[in-house]
Order: structure tokens, then sequence, then C-alpha cells
């Protein structure tokens, strides 16, 4: 360590970054993240809160979500827009309440391109995208001049809102990156053909803005390293162009990777902690401006890693700011373990974006509701018996304790986590695990009681006289009727996940749903593969180049050899994985899919034998010869504890999480359901 780096055990990250005319106090940006709240001005109240949060927590740098400069650039239907002096006064709100607290936010510029949700789209050409129905126009020359012109306009209105700089947004298949790349851009004229002629949209943008705005204000570039689509650029392309928008007057160059319509996750869970850090450092032996190194970094050992190996200037994390606003703070202190880690489901954030809701975060359910869902001290101290110390009786546990009521946390286990000890065996799911940290440490420093190996009954618990009773038991596994169903060869989830009992090499697994994909991933791996999945492999496995050898990053994938024969079946005639999330289910068909998994639908179960499942498909009898049948059908409420309706006397009783409805039940609501209740009682 250098006598110039603080005294704490992340030196680097918590390093300021002198940027000539301003500095930044450590090298944390909280990346751009869309979070519904930019659409409505009436909103920008919530949004003020929420980025207010984020500024007191440390963040070094603040980029809001994306801003488009003119109607053409919305992504959806009168979405945020900065082109007009009286949208200041809104922006303002924000500005203020960030520094206030001492932060620094950019603004982020975004033009949609043809990835727009609305009929006015336009592009470097007119190809229409794969993810919107609407094909764009191509812009005219007279277009692009005044596309330039309404960033430039965003820009300096974003100046006088307060802002200390902008973020353009040249990747993930914008507007900029489909001028940047011959996959999008047919043009040929002087906007098209070689790069010098397709980067200089944004290099023109860069210019004109810096020009526009003074040297004092910050300009940072989303640069698209790679691509990771068919007729991305190359890496001498990726250089050039980072070369120019440094010349035209970019400040930093924050890094990013694929296209939203690529077919390669780059953000979901099962993509291993920091997989393309790697391509930031080759861009920072580029170029002499700072580089920001992005995507799943979501913890400060390894974001100071990164740093210390020059990697990166500065890190960039987007979801962890939704999981824990006080981050950088917590890691100041030294207090990574008491980080409410983002486990990078996607369920609460993006899901909820491309659905149009508001999002929020499923580890932190206020993110986004800050000015709704508050935990305010209790002025009558209450005593409060949670049973089930799974994801919502944690939850209902530390928020009630945290407000100050005297709390015991009972559950019949001797781990608390409930299902999450399950879900994070599956391989790709290994950031769970930290949630069960998280609120482990949650429970000690909130002061909850924690009796576990204990299977409370009703009458204890009312004999113990608590005020009210959380029920938070969960769920039961379901057993579907079928004949045979009590054969050797039939096994729960519970069996292989849990408690790990052997499963042959030829499986049937009857139930599609979310713990019947995670079955199938966890069955065609090798179970003494390396966990989390190193990046060598996974890049290897998806055809990611991280050298960028091959234009876009992409090359021909590994072949992978499944540890079993899987057949994944359900009843309804619907596609399996349907009801999966938007911005993850495909990650699981695709994995399943390259590893052979044959998926049937509109099954009929009609018997399980010595031979195998006997089931009926489209009118036709077959038999599955499999060694096992996995159930994963679903399951049911377990609320047990529950007092008979019209019960008088004793404590109130609750039930939140699987205890109070088991049908589409997920983390998201149990945690909640706990977070709800316990800010109300
Ligand atoms: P549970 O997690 O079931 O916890 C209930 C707890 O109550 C248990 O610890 C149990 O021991 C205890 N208990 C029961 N009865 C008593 C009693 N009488 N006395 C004391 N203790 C008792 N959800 C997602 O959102 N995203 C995912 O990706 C995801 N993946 C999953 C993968 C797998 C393999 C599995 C199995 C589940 C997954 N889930 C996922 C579902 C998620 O784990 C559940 O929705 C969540 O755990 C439900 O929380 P809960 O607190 O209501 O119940
Ligand atoms: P689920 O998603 O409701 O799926 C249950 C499956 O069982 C369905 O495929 C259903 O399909 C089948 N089934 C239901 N009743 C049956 C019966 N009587 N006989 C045979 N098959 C039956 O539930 P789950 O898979 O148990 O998951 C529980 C919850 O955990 C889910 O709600 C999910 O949100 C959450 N989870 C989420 C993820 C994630 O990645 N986001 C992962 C795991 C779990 P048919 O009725 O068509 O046969
Ligand atoms: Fe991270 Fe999941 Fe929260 Fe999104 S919902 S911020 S991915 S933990």
């Amino acid at each position: 360590m250098t006598a110039s780096l603080p005294d704490t055990a992340y030196p680097h990250l918590l390093s300021p970054l002198d940027l000539g005319f301003t500095t930044l106090k450590n090298r944390v940006i909280m990346g751009s993240m869309h979070t519904g709240l930019e659409d409505r001005f009436w909103n920008y109240g919530k949004l003020a809160a929420f980025y207010r949060e984020r500024a007191r927590g440390g963040a070094g740098l603040i980029v809001t979500g994306g801003i488009s400069p003119n109607r053409q650039g919305w992504l959806l239907p009168f979405g945020g827009t900065l082109n007009f002096r009286g949208d200041v006064f809104n922006h303002r709100r924000v500005t203020r309440a960030v520094h206030e607290e001492g932060g620094k936010i950019l603004l982020q510029i975004l033009h949609a391109g043809r990835y727009g949700y609305q009929p006015l789209v336009v592009s470097a050409s007119n190809v229409k995208s794969p993810i919107s129905p609407f094909r764009p126009r191509a812009l005219t020359a007279r277009g692009i001049e005044s596309t330039i012109a309404a960033y430039v306009r965003c820009a300096t209105l974003a100046q006088k809102a307060g802002y200390d700089g902008v973020e353009v947004m040249g990747s993930e298949g914008y507007l900029i990156n489909q001028f940047l790349c011959a996959r999008t851009n047919r043009r040929t004229d002087a906007w098209g053909g070689s790069i010098e002629n397709r980067m200089r949209l944004p290099v023109e943008i860069v210019r004109r803005i810096r020009a526009a705005v003074g040297r004092e204000f910050i300009v940072m570039v989303r640069h698209s390293v790679l691509d990771l689509v068919d007729g991305g650029n190359t890496w001498d392309e990726v250089v050039q162009v980072a070369q120019a928008l440094a010349n035209a007057g970019a400040t930093i160059l924050n890094t990013g990777y694929g296209w939203h319509e690529a077919r390669i996750p780059t953000i979901v869970t099962s993509v291993p902690r920091a997989a393309f850090a790697s391509v930031a450092a080759r861009l920072r032996d580029a170029v002499r401006i700072p580089v920001v190194a992005s995507n799943r970094i979501n913890m400060p050992a390894d974001a100071e890693r990164l740093l210390a190996e020059g990697s990166a200037d500065m890190v960039s994390m987007a979801r962890p700011f939704l999981a824990d606003p006080d981050w950088v703070n917590k890691a100041a202190a030294g207090h990574a373990d008491r980080i409410n880690t983002c486990i990078a489901c996607n369920q609460a954030c993006l899901d909820h974006t491309f659905a149009n809701k508001r999002a929020t975060c499923l580890v932190n359910p206020r993110a986004c509701h800050e000015t709704e869902l508050v935990y305010t001290p209790t002025r009558q101290r209450k005593r409060i018996a949670v049973v089930g110390a799974g994801p919502a009786g944690l939850s209902a546990a530390t928020v009630a304790a945290q407000r100050g009521h005297a709390v015991t946390l009972f559950d019949a286990l001797e781990r608390i986590g409930g299902q999450f000890n399950i879900a994070m065996r599956i391989p790709g799911k290994e950031e769970f695990a930290e949630t069960i940290r998280y609120f482990g440490r949650q429970l000690e420093l909130t002061g909850v009681e924690l009796r576990l190996g204990q299977r409370v009954t009703r009458e204890e618990l009312v004999a113990a006289g608590y005020d009210d009773v959380i029920v938070a038991t969960g769920v039961t596994m379901r057993r579907p009727r079928i004949e045979g169903i009590a054969h050797p060869k039939v096994l729960s989830y519970l069996d292989v996940l849990r408690d790990r009992a052997p499963v042959g090499p030829r499986v049937a697994i009857i139930g599609a749903g979310g713990i019947g994909f995670d079955t199938a991933e966890f069955l065609v791996h090798d179970a003494n593969a390396p966990r989390p999945q190193p990046v060598a492999d996974w890049a290897g496995e998806w055809g990611v180049d991280l050298d960028v050898a091959a234009p876009g990053g992409l090359v021909k994938p590994h072949g992978v050899t499944p540890a079993r024969s899987i057949w994944l079946l359900q009843r309804k005639a619907t596609r399996p994985g349907a009801g999966l999330g938007k911005t993850s289910g495909w990650v699981h068909r695709a994995t399943l899919a390259r590893n052979g998994v044959a998926m049937l639908a509109g099954v009929q179960y009609d018997r399980i034998d010595d031979a195998g499942l006997h089931i009926t498909v489209g009118g036709q009898a077959k038999l599955l010869e499999v060694d096992n049948v996995v159930i994963c059908a679903g399951q049911e409420s377990l609320a047990e504890l529950m007092p008979p309706e019209g019960q008088q006397g004793g404590p109130a009783f609750h039930k939140i999480g699987g205890a109070a409805l088991a049908a589409e039940l997920d983390a998201k609501r149990a945690i909640r359901e706990g977070a709800e209740l316990a800010a109300r009682l």
C-alpha cells in the first residue's frame, strides 16, 4: 500500500479521483438504472429521496436512469425527456438532494434508437430490432444534425439543473451503438461505412456537448467494448472509437458489455463476478482518461482487487445500490459483512422495468419506495414472536427489532435462511448465500433473540404472552396423485437438493416451474465442478472471447457434457419456463437446451413403475425409461400455527410469505410482506 492511500481494507476503492476541475471522493459509481420514477414529473420527489439515500450512503458519483434527449429517443411512450426549460425544475429537486448529502450526480442521456418501444423510432438504418415490434426510420442527414443538437440541448439543460455532468449512453445496442456497428449501420453517406464514419455520431455529440458546457463539467461516455452480437466491432475499432471520444472531450469512459438483443447473459446471477474486468483493463491500457469497470461487481473485496491490480480507475455498480444504499459507508467502516448484497436475480429491478412497473429490490423492498416504506422507531415496544427464519420471517424479525420491538425468532431447523439454503445449492445461484449472511448479521445487530432447532406450537406461543405472533412457516411440498408415486425411484426436490439423495443417469422431472428448472440445472451439472464457475469456463461455455480477437467478442461456444439425461415435464400446453423471469428465464432455457434437457408440455402422468415414467403426450402413450422421477410439482402453505377463524383473545396472529399464500410465492414477495408488516406493528 502506498503512503497516499487511505488506511482501510479497501484503500484503492476509497481513494479520491482528481479529474482536474473536480474531485470524486472515492472510486465508486452508482451506475444508471431505470427506476420508472424518472418518467413522470409527479414522482420526482420520490426519485430525489431515492438518490438522496444513495448519496448519503457514500457513492462517489451517481448516474441517473436514462433520460431521452427528444421524443424519437424514448424507450417507452412518454418516457423521461429533458429537452425543455420547464423540465429543469423537477431535475433540480434531484440534484439538490444529492448535493445536500455531499454527492455528485450525472444525468444519463439515452436515445433508444431502434430499441424504442414506440412508433417514433429512428436508427442509423431501417433495420428492425428483434426486441421491439417497431421498424425504425433511418435518420436523414438533417435528422442526425437535429439529434446531435438535442443531445447538446439536453446536456446544457442538465447543467442548468445542477447536474455535475452527463453520461452519454453509447452501449447496450442503443442509438449510438446502432451507428457504431455495421450490424445496424448500412448507410453509404458520411455517417456509415468506415469506422471513421460510423463513429462520427458519438464523437460529434461529445465534441459539441463539450463546446457547449465548458471544461468543468463531467462528460462520461458508456462505450460498448464488447458488443456480443454478430456484426459487432473489432477490438481495434473499439479502441479507435475510445481514443476519438477522449480527444473529443470525454472525461471518463464507462464500459458496456453486450447489446440487449445479445443471446449472452451479462448481468444475471450465473455470470461470474467481475467477469468482464479483463476487457476494461485492455481498454485502460489504450486510453489516457479514467476507465470504469462494470457488470457483476457487488462486493468491496472484488472491487478493491480490480482497482488494485489496475483493471480500472473506477468501478460502476448499479443494482448493488438498490440492494443497499449504504454500500460505500459500510465498506469504509470495515463492515462489509453488513452489506445487503445484490444477488443479481433481476426479479424486482429489471423484470419490473420490462413489465413497465416501478423498480425495487428483492432483498430491499424500500428501494424506490423510500418515502412510502419507512421504518420509524416504535413508541410502544411490543413482544413479538416470529416463527420461521426463511426470507419472510428474517425480514419481519429484523425490521421489527430495528424499530425497537422485542423480537424472538424461532425456526425448527438449526440454521436460518429457509428455502434459500436450498436455492444457493443450484449452480449459478451461489450469491443467494449472501442474503442469509446479511440477515444473520442483521439479527445480531438488531438484537433479535434467535431460537433455532425449536418447532413451537400455538399453545406455547399463547402461553408465552406475546403481543403479536408472525407466522412465517413457509410451505410444504405438493405430492401429486400419480399411480406409483410411492415407488423407490421417486424423489422430491428436497431429497435431491437438500438431502443429496443419489440420482441415476436418466431422470424425469415432474413440474417445470422455477424449482423444476433449478433442479434440472443442478442435475445436468457435475457436482464436483468448481463453484462459482470460473470466468474462463463460463466464457467458453457461452462463446465469449474476452480477448476480443473476434469481432464483437463472439466465438463458437465450447461443447458441454451433461452429467445426466433429463426430461422436464409439465401438464400445461404452454412453453415450459414461460413463467420464469423475463430477463433471466431465457438464460435458464438456453442452459438446459445446451445440456440436452428434453422439455415436454401437455403431459399426462399415467404411472411410475420399475420400467420408468409412463406418460401420454399428444394422445400418444410413451414410456420414459428413467432411473429416477423427481417431483417439483409446487407447494402448499404451511400455516397450522394460525388460530381458528374467529378465535378471541391471546396474541394477534399474522401470516406472511409462503405461510400466507403458496401460489406464485417468491422471495421478493416473502421479504416485502415481512418488511411491510413489521413496519406497521
Ligand atoms: P421458507 O423459506 O420456506 O421458510 C420457512 C421457515 O419456517 C423454514 O426455515 C422452516 O424450517 C420454518 N418452519 C416451518 N414450520 C415451523 C415451525 N412450526 N416452527 C419453527 N419453524 C418452522 N425465490 C425467488 O424469489 N427467486 C429464486 O430464484 C428462487 N429460487 C429457488 C430455488 C429453489 C431450489 C427453491 C427451493 C426455492 C427458490 N425460491 C426462489 C423460492 C424462495 O426460496 C421462497 O419463495 C422463500 O424462501 C419463501 O420464504 P418463506 O420465508 O415464506 O418460507
Ligand atoms: P411453480 O413455479 O408453481 O411450479 C410448479 C410446477 O408443478 C408447474 O410446472 C406445474 O405445472 C406443476 N404442477 C402443479 N401441480 C401439479 C400436480 N398436481 N401434479 C403435477 N404437476 C403439478 O412452483 P415451484 O417450481 O415449486 O416454485 C415455487 C416458487 O419458487 C415459484 O413460485 C417461483 O416463483 C419461486 N422460484 C423462482 C425461481 C426463479 O428463478 N425466479 C426459481 C425457483 C423458484 P403443470 O400444472 O402445468 O403441470
Ligand atoms: Fe439485485 Fe435482485 Fe435486488 Fe435487482 S432485485 S437489485 S438483481 S437483488
